[in-house]
Formats: structure tokens, C-alpha cells, sequence
């Protein structure tokens, strides 16, 4: 997917948590709290609530993206990128395209996603 269409797929925060959503529904929550996988989605609140025990659980819950206040556009724009460049994609150019200012070591992706 080039930047043109990843603009055009994923416009806004909303769209790229549509499709993490979705994603999650396909693979299946399992909830922390008491090991249930049947869930009702919250739209009052953005997080998927389980069936047995009532225990909630964000879309980036058990992910790569838990413990991170980086938005979910500008995580899939690092998926998007990073899985489709042939040759790699350093962290320097990450931090480019993602037009983060603060200086970053290459090698040190994680540098990239905190707040
Ligand atoms: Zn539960």
C-alpha cells in the first residue's frame, strides 16, 4: 500500500480503529480478567467489554501498542510502512515519516512511540 492509498483507507483515527477492531473481533479477545472470549464492543468507550465478567479491554490491550500514548493512525502507519518496504526501513526514516522532531538513535524504534 502506498501513502496515497493508506490516506484514502485511513483518514482519520476513527477509520484505523475500525480496522483494529475488526482485526481483533478475527483473532479472538480473551479477556484478562477470567479467560472468556465472548465480548461486547463499547462504543461509549472504545473497548471491547467481556461477556462473563464485565472487565474491559482496549484494541491495543495485549498488542505491540499497550503501553503506548502514540496514537493508533501513527501505529499502523509504522505497520503499514515498515511491513511493506522491501529493504527495510530504518528508524531514522520511521521517525521522518512520522514527523517526529526529537532526535533518535537508529536501532531504537521504541525511542519512536514514546510520548
Ligand atoms: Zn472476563
Amino acid at each position: 500500500m502506498n501513502i496515497t492509498k493508506f490516506a484514502e483507507r485511513f483518514p482519520d483515527e476513527s477509520s484505523c480503529q475500525a480496522y483494529f477492531q475488526e482485526k481483533r473481533v478475527k483473532e479472538g479477545v480473551i479477556c484478562k480478567n477470567c479467560s472468556c472470549s465472548d465480548h461486547y464492543w463499547l462504543h461509549s468507550k472504545n473497548m471491547f467489554q467481556c461477556k462473563g465478567c464485565e472487565f474491559w479491554t482496549s484494541i491495543k490491550s495485549g498488542t505491540l501498542m499497550e503501553n503506548s500514548n502514540l496514537s493508533l493512525r501513527k501505529w499502523l502507519v509504522a505497520i503499514t510502512f515498515i511491513s511493506a518496504t522491501k529493504q527495510g526501513f530504518s528508524a531514522l526514516e520511521l521517525q521522518r515519516q512520522l514527523h517526529r522532531t526529537q532526535p533518535c538513535p537508529p536501532g531504537y524504534i521504541h525511542h519512536l512511540f514514546s510520548p
